[in-house]
C-alpha cells in the first residue's frame, strides 16, 4: 500500500537520518514530494511511503516516538475530466508535476501522488475543471 504523511520536525531534530531508519528498520520505499528545512529552524517534509501496510504503521510509529509530528495527507483536489478541455494552463501553475500535458495525445494527466494540495491550480482553470474537493 501507499500513504502519504506530512512530518512535521521540532529544530533540534531536523539532522536526523529518518529515511534511512523507515528503509532500514522497515523495507519501506520513500518518495520525497516535498521538503521543507532550514537551519535552527522548523522543518516539514512531505513524503510517501510505500510498502507492507504493517510496516507503514510501524515506520509510523517511530516516527512519533521520536517527537515527530504525523499528519495523514490527503489530495483534496478533484479534476473533472468531462469538463476539461485540456487546454494546458493549470500546468503552468503546478509546480508539482501532479497535472501535465501529455505531449502525444495532447491530453491533461492528473497523478494524485504527486499532488501536494496547494490549490493553487484551482483559480488557474478558465472552465472551473479543478476544484478543492474540501
Ligand atoms: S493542488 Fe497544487 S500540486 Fe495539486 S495539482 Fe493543483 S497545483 Fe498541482
Ligand atoms: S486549465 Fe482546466 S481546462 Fe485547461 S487543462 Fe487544466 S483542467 Fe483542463
Amino acid at each position: 500500500m501507499k500513504r502519504k504523511i506530512l512530518l512535521t520536525f521540532p529544530s533540534e531534530l531536523t539532522d536526523l537520518p529518518i529515511t534511512y531508519e523507515l528503509i532500514k528498520k522497515y523495507d519501506l520505499m520513500i518518495n520525497i514530494l516535498k521538503a521543507s528545512i532550514g537551519f535552527n529552524t522548523e522543518g516539514t517534509l512531505l513524503i510517501e511511503l510505500e510498502g507492507p501496510e504493517d510496516n507503514i504503521s510501524a515506520g509510523i510509529k517511530l516516527l512519533t516516538e521520536k517527537g515527530i509530528h504525523v499528519d495523514m495527507y490527503h489530495t483534496r483536489i478533484q479534476w473533472s475530466k468531462e469538463e476539461c478541455v485540456h487546454c494546458g494552463a493549470c500546468t503552468a501553475v503546478c509546480t508539482s508535476g501532479a497535472l501535465s500535458m501529455n505531449m502525444a495525445s495532447w491530453t491533461l494527466e492528473f497523478d494524485e501522488i504527486r499532488c501536494l494540495g496547494c490549490n493553487l491550480c484551482v483559480n488557474s482553470c478558465p472552465l472551473r475543471a479543478i476544484g478543492s474537493a474540501s
